[in-house]
Parts: C-alpha cells; structure tokens; sequence
C-alpha cells in the first residue's frame, strides 16, 4: 500500500493506493464492502456517493461528504487521483487514463464537489512518460489540447506521454495548490528482490487490477 503524507496530515480522513502486494490497501479493509457498483468506463461523469454499496454504472469519478462511505478507482497505469478538502469536509476518488484528462475528468470532479475549503491532491502511482509511448497522432493530439503547457512537460521525448504532468497541470489549473506526487511507475518501478511493484497494463499484466480509495472515518474517530 502506497500512502500521502499529505493526505494523512488531515485529520478523519483514511487513505491508501493499492499495489501488486495489496490491490485493495488495507486502509479501506473496514469500509470495503460498502463501496460503490461501478464500471469504470475512461469517461468523464463523476458520480455523488450517498448510500452505501450504491449502484452508480457508468463512472471514472466519485465524490461524497458521507463519513463511513468509501469511494474508489481501479487503476493500472493510468492516474489514481484522490481529492480531499482541507477541513475534511469532502472527498473524491478519479480515474484518470488518456482519455479522461484529454477529455477533462479532473476539472470535472473538481466542479462536482462544488464551492468550499481547499481541495489538496495525492496523485497514485501511474505509468511514467519513459514507459508511456503512444501514437504520434496522439502525441499531437495532446500537445494541441495543451497549448499552455510547454510541449517538453507535454511530451517529455518523441511520442511518449507524460500522464502525471498533465494531470498536476489540471490541477493548479483549476486552483487546487497542494499536491502530492507518490508511488512509482507502474511498469518499471521493481521491488530490491527485482519483482514488479505495481499491476501494469502497458507491461502484460491483465485481470486483477489495483484499487486506490480513501473515506470520512465516522464521528469520534481521529
Ligand atoms: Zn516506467
């Protein structure tokens, strides 16, 4: 299990990435059965989580203000994003492949969870550029949809996609200021016995898949 510091130093708030060793972090282990029916689809919609084991269908994000209620993505390269407000208030949980921050998912959880205190960012362990080659077509495509953004932060080299980046840039771009990078590649990054420490996609792994998720601990509870 990976974890924030940054999301750790809030206080009612349980977190945790999951990895090849523990694909559900043991963090969310209380509150595990109660999580949502999904099907991630590399979309945009960002579904509000109100009841337990709530069948949401179609979803990449998920958001909720309801202590005991876990919300959570499964990944395998792309970005595990967790969103969380200062004050504890709120919480989110995004999938974040290709698609989703080509087509904007991170600004629209960010609009989901409505005005309130600061949201501060943990960004999961994700493919990283050198491990991430794509089409020149969507290399370009990328560098057009990112004007703003040098095409070296971009496209760190020739066809190959820096997915942390960009979503970092959609962050700050939509006003959120803490943000935290953690984990590894999840196709090169290796254990000190040599074996993978993430699922990877890109890297053959196919099936079970790792979960990243976090929840509001009931009242009471530090
Ligand atoms: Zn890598």
């Amino acid at each position: 299990m990976v974890t924030s510091s940054l999301l750790s130093g809030i206080p009612g708030i349980r977190h945790g990435f999951g990895s090849a060793s523990s694909l559900v972090p043991a963090e969310l282990a209380p509150v595990w059965e109660l999580r949502p029916a999904k099907r991630q689809v590399h979309g945009t919609r960002v579904a509000a989580i109100h009841e337990a084991k709530q069948e949401v269908g179609e979803a990449d994000g998920f958001h909720t203000a309801l202590p005991g209620l876990p919300v959570s993505i499964i990944t395998a390269d792309c970005v595990p994003l967790l969103l969380v407000r200062r004050d504890g208030t709120q919480i989110a949980a995004v999938h974040a492949g290709w698609r989703g921050l080509y087509d904007g998912i991170i600004p629209a959880a960010l609009a989901a969870m409505g005005a309130g205190a600061p949201v501060v960012a943990a960004v999961g362990p994700t493919i990283c550029a050198a491990c991430y080659e794509v089409s020149e077509e969507l290399a370009e495509d990328f560098a057009r949809r990112f004007p703003e953004l040098p095409r070296k932060v971009v496209l760190p080299a020739y066809r190959h996609l820096d997915l942390r980046a960009i979503a970092e840039h959609q962050l700050r771009a939509a006003g959120v200021e803490e943000i935290e990078h953690v984990g590894g590649c999840t196709c090169c990054a290796r254990d000190a016995a040599g074996q993978p420490i993430y699922r990877s996609y890109r890297r053959g792994d196919r099936g079970s898949q790792m979960h990243s998720g976090l929840y509001i601990t009931t009242k009471g509870e530090k």
